[in-house]
This record gives C-alpha cells, sequence and structure tokens, in this order.
C-alpha cells in the first residue's frame, strides 16, 4: 500500500552521497511520494534543483523559526514562485522557544524576531495562496494568535510533528487545520490521546527525516522508508487497518498539498 512522507529533508543525504540509497529504501517500502521541506535559502535552492526530473518529489519554501535570523531571507521566497517547479506550501515557519537562550533580555528579542519573520512569511503565503507548513515548539499560544490574526483559513495550516495535548487538538479541530504526526509517536505516550482526538479527514503522517528516528528503526538515522513504522503505530491506536491509515493519509496530504 502507498504512503506519503509529508514531511522529510533530504539535503544531508544528498551531500552524503547517500540519496540514491535513501530513495530506493524509499520505493522500496512504497513511499510514492515525498515533501521535501525547506528550512533556510540554502535548501530552499538546493530543492528547486533537485525536484527536477523527480516528479514523485515535491518542496516547500520557508525560513525556520530557529533560522529566523533575518528579515532579508524572507525577500527572496518570490524568487521560487518564478522557478521552473514551483514550491507547494510555505514552510517550515512559524515559532520555537524551546532552544531560546537563558538570559532574558536576548530571548525578548529572539523572540520579536521569530513573530515578525513568521507573520512576514504567512502574509506571502495568504497573498499567493499558498498552505503552510507550521513548526511550533513550547510556542502554542503565541503560534495560534498570530495564525488567527493572519486571516488564513485554517484548512491552508498544517500543524507538522504534533507535540501538544488534547486541548490544543480541540482549538486546531474547530480552527480546521491539518496535523502531521511524526515517529516520535511511537515512543512518547503522551502522543497517543492527541493522535485518538485528531479530525481523521485533517490527519497526515511524515517522518521529519533525518531526525525523530520511530521505533523500533531507533537508534539509526532516520529516513522516509521507516515512516512504515509510524503508521503501522498510529494505525493500531486509531484502531484501524493499516492499508485504510495509508490511504487515508495519502488522500489528506495530496489535498492539503494539492499534489498532482
Ligand atoms: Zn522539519
Amino acid at each position: 500500500m502507498e504512503i506519503i512522507d509529508s514531511h522529510c529533508h533530504l539535503d544531508d543525504f544528498f551531500y552524503e552521497g547517500k540519496i540514491e540509497e535513501v530513495l530506493s529504501n524509499a520505493e522500496r517500502a512504497s513511499v510514492t511520494k515525498m515533501v521535501a521541506v525547506g528550512t533556510n535559502p540554502k535548501d530552499w535552492e538546493f530543492y528547486a534543483e533537485f525536484v527536477r526530473n523527480r516528479k514523485n518529489i515535491f518542496y516547500t519554501v520557508g525560513l525556520h523559526p530557529l533560522e529566523a535570523k533575518s528579515v532579508e531571507d524572507v525577500e527572496q521566497l518570490p524568487n521560487f514562485l518564478e522557478k521552473e517547479i514551483k514550491p507547494v506550501a510555505i514552510g517550515e515557519i512559524g515559532l520555537d522557544y524551546h532552544r531560546l537562550p537563558h538570559e532574558q533580555r536576548a530571548k525578548d528579542e529572539t523572540i520579536e524576531l521569530q513573530k515578525h519573520i513568521f507573520e512576514k512569511q504567512l502574509e506571502f503565503a495568504k497573498a499567493n495562496n499558498l498552505p503552510v507548513v507550521i513548526h511550533s515548539r513550547q510556542a502554542f499560544d503565541d503560534t495560534f494568535n498570530i495564525l488567527i490574526n493572519s486571516g488564513m483559513s485554517g484548512n491552508r495550516i498544517l500543524f507538522h510533528c504534533y507535540g501538544y495535548g488534547v486541548s490544543e487538538m480541540e482549538k486546531l479541530k474547530d480552527f480546521g487545520a491539518f496535523i502531521s504526526f511524526a515517529g516520535t509517536l511511537t515512543f512518547k505516550k503522551e502522543q497517543v490521546a492527541p493522535l485518538q482526538a485528531a479530525n481523521l479527514d485533517k490527519l497526515l503522517i511524515e517522518t521529519d527525516c533525518p531526525y525523530l528516528t520511530p521505533e523500533p528503526h531507533k537508534p539509526s538515522r532516520n529516513e522516509p522508508a521507516f515512516i512504515r513504522a509510524t503508521a503501522r503505530f498510529a494505525a493500531k491506536m486509531l484502531n484501524m487497518a493499516e492499508n485504510d491509515f495509508c490511504s487515508l493519509t495519502y488522500q489528506n496530504t495530496e489535498k492539503f498539498f494539492n499534489l498532482k
């Protein structure tokens, strides 16, 4: 049964000469489509080239909150709408307060810059009618408020690597947002309840490779083929047949990113 990896990072595999091996592993695991997610101007350029002649790999462009150092980087986004192969979304963008420096002053400045760059990218996505992939860590309220204020419709928003609780899931459900779970689901028990609370019509699955290797593949580095393990686990937690779970998330991913 075919499956889509809705969020992966492939540039490291490429630079290390391992990309062909990783893609053939994915093919053998029937991972027939992948969305490679941008984090900074360097990987945006890389993906725009890399996806040419690879019809099953799509890409996004966006400045990750931990890469949000200069507003000028955001001004490069329009260039990608002129590329031969265009990005399918803006992302991953958002807020990440997890790894901020402890010193308070630095913290405030970093947060303000993250917020400003996040808002700019939402404006760009909205103006160009593109969906957005959200990275949000230890910053739910600020992320949610900025999304509401952006005026973007909930069904154009995808929370990737979902790591919040059930109450946040309820808010996102009301908002109509899409949600994606990564391999952490297989080893973090507290993620099962939010998964079970999710709206099945808005549910996606991802590896976020090379990070977040699912059980039982730890401690190997994560790759798209390992999405099978997360799918198997999620299907079990939802009391669904694995094939049904794969086709459900396949359709949801195609719909969200408008993949053809
Ligand atoms: Zn990612």
